[in-house]
């Protein structure tokens, strides 16, 4: 067991609210998220390894973890709480900066994304992954509103956002966890969010926009909708009259696999 508080005062580490540093030292909730993203003999992708204490949990299960950290005052800390994990690459980078291509070489083979991720950068990073042409799976610590926003398959919550994502993923909760798990503790309680790649799909850009184009203002229709990000109205309600839906459909109605035949249809994604 590694005490992770006392390497920390030792090497006079101070938080980052901007980085969104808010750290788990309970080696069990640490082991039931590495367990839960599926990281056993996997080669695993870790988004800010802080202390290294997600970082240890996943090792311990994993072929091989790579780890991003920007911060790096933290690395004489992970030197020492990393000691003796010989599958462990740790890396300075910005993987957003990086881009989805230079990451997914670097790693070189089939991966899974497991982490705590810092808050500022929850669904960028998300995105990021949801790109990649390696990644199977991302588990992650988020925000527990953003994790029902993301995992809403209808009602209020159900959004660009929880379409974006399940056009090209499976989501599900797999547990809240109490904002007093975190240290510091933040203002919000937290989800672990396990989203499943669907084969064959990847994110893009031109999903992006279509995505955003339907749900423009949510309570008018696709058609208005997508008139007014320019595409002809009677080439949406043709293509909505093929797919079986009504010419006042809003969004929601047609869920994300409904709004990917219909960017299919229309050649928008
Ligand atoms: N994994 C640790 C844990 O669970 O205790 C730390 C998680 S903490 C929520 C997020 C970490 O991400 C911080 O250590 C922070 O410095 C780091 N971070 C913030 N932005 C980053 C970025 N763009 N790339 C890599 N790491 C980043």
């Amino acid at each position: 067991m590694v005490d992770y508080e006392s390497v920390l005062i030792k090497h006079k580490f101070k938080f980052k609210k901007s980085l969104g540093q808010n750290f788990i030292y309970d080696d069990e909730l640490l082991d039931e998220i590495a367990a839960a993203g599926g990281a056993d003999n996997a080669t695993v992708v870790e988004i800010g390894a802080g202390a290294g204490t997600l970082s240890r949990a996943i090792a311990k299960r994993a072929k091989k973890l790579n780890s991003f950290e920007i911060d790096e005052t933290l690395f004489p800390v992970l030197e020492e709480t990393l000691e003796g994990l010989d599958n462990v690459q740790l890396f300075s980078n910005n993987v957003l900066e990086l881009g989805i291509e230079t990451v997914d070489t670097l790693i070189g083979e089939p991966y899974i994304v497991i982490a705590n991720l810092p808050y500022y950068i929850t669904t960028p990073l998300i995105f990021f992954f949801l790109r990649s042409e390696l990644c199977g799976s991302i588990t992650c610590l988020v925000q527990k509103e953003v994790a029902e926003r993301i995992c809403s398959y209808g009602g209020g919550d159900f959004g660009a956002l929880s379409a974006s994502v399940q056009a090209v993923a499976e989501p599900k909760i797999v547990r809240i966890i109490k904002s007093w798990d975190f240290n510091p503790q933040p203002e919000v309680d937290s989800a672990l969010i396990r989203l499943d790649r669907k084969s064959g799909t990847a994110f893009s850009d031109a999903l992006d926009k279509f995505f955003k184009d339907c749900f423009a203002q949510k309570r008018k229709t696709l058609v208005n909708n997508l008139t007014a990000a320019g595409i002809a109205k009677p080439d949406i309600t043709a293509a909505l009259e093929k797919l079986g839906f009504a010419p006042t459909a809003r969004a929601e109605e047609l869920g994300a696999d409904g709004l990917m035949k219909l960017g299919k249809e229309l050649g928008r994604v």
